[in-house]
C-alpha cells in the first residue's frame, strides 16, 4: 500500500512528493527532491519518519500524514531518529566545543601562552 504526502520545498514553489510504501509491514521512503532521487536521506523523509508536520504542503496532506504516522509509530524509525537526533546534539555540542578551543588558541597565540 502507498501513501504520497506532499510537502514544501525550499527551493521551489511546487511541493517535493514523498511515497511512503508499506509492504509486508515494512516501510520504505521515496522523496522525488534531488538528494531523494539519489536514495539519500533528505528533509521530506526525515520530516515524515520523525513525525515531523511542519513542512506539509497544505491543510490537505493532513490526512494522508495522520496515515503515515499509524504505519510509522508501528515500525522502528522512531528509534532509528531518535538515535540520529541524539547523534546529531552530540555533533553539534562537539563543534561548539571546538570552536571554543580554537577561539581559545587563536588568542592565546596573539597574546602568547607559556
Ligand atoms: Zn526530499
Amino acid at each position: 500500500m502507498n501513501i504520497t504526502v506532499l510537502l514544501k520545498s525550499s527551493s521551489q514553489s511546487e511541493p517535493r512528493s514523498v511515497q511512503v510504501r508499506q509492504d509486508d509491514s515494512s516501510l520504505s521512503f521515496i522523496c522525488d527532491c534531488p538528494a531523494g532521487e539519489r536514495g539519500r536521506i533528505c528533509k521530506h523523509k526525515k520530516a515524515l519518519a520523525s513525525g515531523d508536520d511542519s513542512m506539509l504542503y497544505d491543510e490537505d496532506q493532513r490526512e494522508h500524514f495522520e496515515n503515515v504516522m499509524e504505519w510509522v509509530t508501528q515500525s522502528g524509525y522512531p528509534d532509528l531518529m531518535k538515535e540520529l537526533k541524539e547523534a546529531e546534539n552530540t555533533l553539534e555540542s562537539a563543534k561548539e566545543k571546538a570552536r571554543d578551543i580554537k577561539e581559545r588558541i587563536t588568542r592565546v597565540m596573539n597574546e602568547g601562552l607559556k
